[in-house]
C-alpha cells in the first residue's frame, strides 16, 4: 500500500520547517504535523491586546544558514524575509551603574573599550583577532556534518585551521575570557553571551565567549517579528508543495522493527511514511515517542544520560511610550563570578537566582508596526539559568511575583514610571515554555551543550537505532539557537537526501 507521505515531519520549530522545506523542494511529498497553531516554536510571535511579542528568540545573527536554505531551494531570501540590521549591537548595564553602546563596527567598538578599560585594549584586539579567524570558519562549521569521528576527522582534514582553535573549545569560557580582559565590566560583557548560551562561564566551553563577537558580524530582527523567519520559510516550501497541519500532535512513532514508518496523533489517527523527521526533544523522541521497549541498552541509557538546557523565564510589556533606551538590546550584567554563583548555588539547588543579568529586547525599534501608533513593546528575557523545578515551591505561584520583580528591574533599568505606561503583560515562565511548546522542563536549546554533548557528542541527526528516523532541531549538532538550529535542518535534510535520493 502507498504511503500517505515520503515524509513526516514532527514539530515546525526552525529545524523542522527548514528541514520540511528542503526535503519539498527537492520533490518529496512531505507532511509538517505541529501541535501549535503556528509555526517557529521557540522562534516564533504571538498577538496579545494589539501588541505583537516574541515568544523567545529576540534576535538572529550569523545569518549564513538562513540564506544557504534560501539559496538550496533556488530563492533569494530577501524575496521573502526582511532582516533589519540592529547597530549599536547593544547597549550594556554594568554592575557598576557604567552604561555603554556597542557599535557593530569594530574600530568603533575599539574606542568605546578604550574608553572604559584602557588596560584591556591590547587584549581585546587579540580576542577579535582570534575570534575573527575562528569565525570565518564558522559558517562552514555549522553546515558541515560533524556528527562521526569520521566526519569530524573528514572537516579538520579540509580546514586544519581549525585545529589552532581546539584549544578554545576546550578551554572554559571562564578561562578564555580571563586570558584576555582584565576589567570586570568588560569580562562581564563578553561572557555574558556565553552565559545566556546555555551554561556559567566556568563550565561553559570558552568557544561560547566568542558569541559575543559574532554580534559584530551583524544582528538582525525580521520586520513582522520573530517568526517572519519560519513563515519565510514555509512560504517556499508550500510553493513546492509542502504541507503544514497545526493543532496536530504526535504521540508515538510508528515502526516496523526497528523502522519508522509514520506517526500516531494524539487523537489516534495514523499516517505513514518512508522518512520521519523529529523536531521535538530528543530525549522525548526517543524516550516517550520511540519508546524505551524498542531502544537497545546503551541507546536507553546514551539517550537518558543526557541533561535538559536550562528554561528562561521572559517577560512581555506592551507600552503606550517609547522608552528611553539607547538600542534594540540592553544587557544588564552581573559580575562574571556573579554568572557561576547563580548556576551553582542556586540553579542546581532548585532555587529561584536574585540578579545575575537580564536582557531587555525593544522589538519596535527595529519594526513599530509591531504595536499601535506611538506604543512600543518590551521583551525581559531572565539573562541565565533559572531553575525548572523550584525547590519547595513552583512557578505557577511565583507567577506575580516573578512579574513584580521584572517590572521593578524594568523601572530601574529603563524608566522609573513604567507601570504607568504599560497596557499589557505577558508572561512565559519555564511551565508555560513546556506547555505552549511541549518543550521538557522548558528547556529553551533542548539539551544542555557542553563538550561532551556537542556536535558528534550530542544525538545523531540521522538515527543510529532506527532507520529512516531522522532529528533536527536544538538537541542536534551545535546545540540551540536560531543559526545553530537552522543548520540543523540543512545538515537533516542532506542525511535525507544521501540515504533517499
Ligand atoms: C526565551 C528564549 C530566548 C531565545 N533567544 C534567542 C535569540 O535571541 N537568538 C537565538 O539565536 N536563539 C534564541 N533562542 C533559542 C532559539 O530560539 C531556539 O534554540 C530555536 O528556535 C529552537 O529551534 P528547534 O528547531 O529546536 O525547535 P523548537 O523551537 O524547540 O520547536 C519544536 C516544535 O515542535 C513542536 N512540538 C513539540 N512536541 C510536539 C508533538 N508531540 N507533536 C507535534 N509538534 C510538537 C513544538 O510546538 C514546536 O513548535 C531563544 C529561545 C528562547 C526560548
Amino acid at each position: 500500500m502507498d504511503d500517505d507521505y515520503d515524509v513526516l515531519v514532527i514539530g515546525a520549530g526552525l529545524g523542522g520547517i527548514s528541514t520540511a522545506a528542503l526535503l519539498s523542494a527537492h520533490g518529496f511529498r512531505t507532511l509538517v504535523l505541529e501541535q501549535a497553531d503556528t509555526v517557529g516554536g521557540c522562534c516564533s510571535s504571538f498577538r496579545h491586546g494589539g501588541y505583537l511579542f516574541d515568544t523567545g528568540a529576540t534576535m538572529v545573527m550569523l545569518t549564513l544558514p538562513l540564506e544557504e536554505i534560501f539559496r538550496r531551494m533556488g530563492k533569494n531570501m530577501k524575496d521573502y524575509i526582511e532582516l533589519i540590521p540592529c547597530d549599536p549591537i547593544y547597549c550594556v548595564h554594568a554592575f557598576d551603574g557604567r552604561r555603554f553602546a556597542l557599535p557593530r563596527d569594530i574600530d568603533e567598538a575599539a574606542a568605546v573599550v578604550a574608553s572604559i578599560a584602557p588596560e584591556d585594549v591590547e587584549g581585546w584586539r587579540k580576542y577579535v583577532k582570534v575570534g575573527m579567524s575562528m569565525l570565518e570558519l564558522l559558517g562552514e562549521m555549522m553546515l558541515t556534518p560533524a556528527n562521526t569521528m569520521s566526519e569530524t576527522l573528514r572537516l579538520y582534514r579540509r580546514n586544519p585551521a581549525l585545529l589552532r582553535h581546539l584549544p578554545y573549545i576546550l578551554r572554559t569560557a571562564q578561562g578564555v575570557t580571563l586570558r584576555w580582559l582584565h576589567n570586570p565590566v568588560l569580562q562581564s560583557a563578553v561572557a555574558f553571551q556565553a552565559y545566556c548560551a546555555g551554561s556559567p562561564p566556568d563550565l561553559g566551553m570558552g568557544s561560547l565567549v566568542f558569541v559575543a563577537l559574532c554580534e559584530h558580524l551583524g544582528i538582525y530582527y525580521p520586520r513582522g517579528g520573530m517568526i517572519a523567519i519560519p513563515e519565510g520559510i514555509r512560504r517556499v516550501g508550500e510553493e513546492y508543495g509542502l504541507e503544514v497541519r497545526f493543532n496536530s500532535k504526535v504521540e508515538a512513532i510508528l515502526l516496523e522493527g526497528r523502522k519508522a514508518r509514520g506517526v500516531v496523533l494524539e487523537d489516534g489517527t495514523v499516517v505513514t511514511s518512508r522518512i520521519v523527521v523529529s523536531n521535538v526533544n530528543a530525549k522525548l523522541t526517543y524516550l516517550k515517542m520511540v519508546g524505551p521497549e524498542n531502544l537497545p541498552a546503551w541507546a536507553k541509557r546514551a539517550i537518558g544520560s543526557y541533561e535538559m538546557a536550562m528554561p528562561c523565564p521572559m517577560v512581555y510589556v506592551g507600552l503606550d511610550t517609547r522608552p528611553p533606551l539607547d538600542a534594540h538590546h540592553t544587557i544588564c550584567t552581573g559580575h562574571i563570578d556573579n554568572f557561576n554563583k547563580v548556576w551553582n548555588e542556586y540553579y542546581v539547588r532548585g532555587i529561584r537566582p536574585k540578579g545575575g543579568g537580564w536582557l531587555i529586547s525593544w522589538p519596535t525599534e527595529s519594526d513599530p508596526g509591531l504595536a499601535p501608533e506611538g506604543c512600543h513593546t518590551l521583551n525581559f528575557v531572565w539573562g541565565g539559568p533559572a531553575p525548572y523545578a523550584l525547590l519547595g515551591d513552583n512557578w505557577d505561584r511565583l507567577k506575580p511575583s516573578f512579574i513584580e520583580e521584572a517590572l521593578g528591574v524594568l523601572e530601574k533599568e529603563v524608566m522609573r514610571d513604567i507601570s504607568d505606561h504599560i497596557k499589557v503583560v505577558e508572561v512565559s515562565t519555564p511551565l508555560d515554555f513546556e506547555r505552549r511548546l511541549l518543550s521538557p522542563q522548558g528547556a529553551i536549546y533542548g539539551l544542555f551543550l557542553d563538550f561532551l554533548s556537542s556536535a558528534m557528542f550530542r544525538p545523531h541527526p540521522r538515527s543510529r537505532v532506527i532507520e529512516n528516523l531522522y532529528l533536527a532541531g536544538a538537541s542536534t549538532g551545535l546545540g540551540g539557537g536560531v543559526p545553530t538550529t537552522l543548520a540543523s535542518g540543512v545538515i537533516a535534510s542532506d542525511y535525507v537526501l544521501r540515504d533517499h535520493a
